[in-house]
């Protein structure tokens, strides 16, 4: 069997034909044609929300942290369990992340841990949807609303996700999606901040246009326009623009399509998960997942061993995310944390390959390979 990835390149039908159309004429870049048609694409998606296409997730979070006029000192609630990008982008502005554990069922924040972890300086609690499935929103809200705190989601891995009739990133006072190439749809390099709360719709226009009051200018609200904000160039560019497109019209396949291996992956290892070898995701979601598909092994060693083993016989499996609460970063704050669930999920989380060149054969060779991995070790123990 040849080396199955853990990814692949994303493919793009049009961007070639895309690209000579931009080249042909440079109105089409000044008036980000390419982005105008993504926005048209979205916008049935996220009823509600204003939508802001950005150069990354990262940058979408960035945004988001300058919205909300973080001072300081103040304190943002998160998962240790997530990408750096989550933390950086307040931490940079001069707040401080409280990290708070993940539930072993989801490995999403767990909400009964939140309210102890609020104090007097809290201003946000950020919500990272784990392999784009839910955290419990409706529970969340409550207790920002109790608290006055800004919900923010993290759904950069939730495109085409839900929580019951909601869109992730829909939900909360921000929204912040990943149209990465690690991600499922994708622009290359790419992401989506969505303002779902009145109060900042305006203000993020400014924001996203380098703190300028440019849209106000190209409706012909002002004569011209000027320095009236902070900001940056948080804008996706037009070549990222033009990939994402095309990707969204595929996007109900691409989806489709994964939803369908994530639905034979859980029938091939439900034995092992029966015998206790290894835990997959909640049944209830596998139907509707499309991120990624991971396992958790019994310790540290085996998940190494078990990785291993795959490359061995040709796949390529991958573990993440080194806790950001242990991270060098973190440390040098002089603040030790222990945080249970997380420390244990990164050390023994496996990622299988899940991309769209994937095909059943692969599925149940990959099953099979991790099948013989248990049997082959029970007769050496
Ligand atoms: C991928 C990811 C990001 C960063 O997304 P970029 O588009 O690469 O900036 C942030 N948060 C989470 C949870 C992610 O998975």
């Amino acid at each position: 069997m040849k080396k199955i990835k853990f990814n692949t390149n994303c493919k793009s039908k049009h961007f070639v034909q895309y690209f000579e159309l931009l080249q042909s004429d440079y109105d089409l870049f000044r008036n980000k044609h390419f982005s105008n048609l993504c926005i048209k694409e979205l916008e049935p998606i996220y009823s509600g929300s204003t939508l802001f296409l950005t150069h990354s997730a990262t940058a979408a979070l960035e945004m988001a942290a300058t919205l909300i006029d973080i001072l300081p000192g103040d304190e943002i609630i998160m998962p240790s369990f997530t990408f750096v990008s989550t933390a950086n982008a307040f931490v940079g502005k001069g707040a401080i992340p409280v990290f708070v554990d993940i539930k072993e069922s989801d490995l999403n924040l767990d909400e009964s841990l939140i309210e102890q972890a609020i104090t007097s300086k809290t201003k946000a609690v950020v919500a990272v949807h784990y392999a784009g499935h839910p955290c419990k929103l409706k529970e969340l809200k409550a207790l920002c609303d109790k608290h006055d705190l800004f919900l923010i989601e993290d759904a950069a891995m939730g495109f085409g996700s839900s929580y019951e009739a909601h869109p992730l990133g829909g939900y909360g006072d921000f929204g912040i999606i990943s149209f990465d190439i690690t991600k499922h749809v994708s622009a290359i390099q790419g992401g989506l901040l969505l303002v779902n709360n009145e109060k900042y719709k305006q203000r993020a226009k400014n924001v996203y246009h380098i703190g300028t009051n440019r849209d106000a200018f190209e409706h012909g609200e002002v004569l011209y326009y000027e320095w009236v904000d902070l900001g940056s160039k948080y804008q996706m560019n037009e070549l990222n623009a033009a990939f994402l497109f095309d990707q969204l019209q595929e996007s109900k396949s691409i989806l489709n399509d994964r939803k369908a291996i994530s639905l034979l992956y859980y029938s091939k290892l439900l034995a092992l998960q029966k015998s206790g070898k290894l835990k997959m995701m909640p049944e209830s979601h596998v139907a509707k997942n499309v991120h990624e598909f991971y396992i958790i092994l019994g310790s540290e060693s085996e998940k190494e061993s078990l990785r291993i083993f795959m490359i061995k016989n040709n796949i390529e499996a991958l573990s993440h995310y080194a806790p950001l609460h242990n991270s060098s970063y973190c440390l040098k704050s002089g603040k030790s944390q222990v945080i249970t669930n997380t420390e244990r999920i990164s050390k023994t989380i496996l990622r299988l390959p899940l991309h769209n060149d994937i095909k059943e054969e692969h599925i149940s060779y990959i099953a099979e390979v991790v099948n013989s991995f248990f049997n082959e070790n029970r007769e050496t123990k």
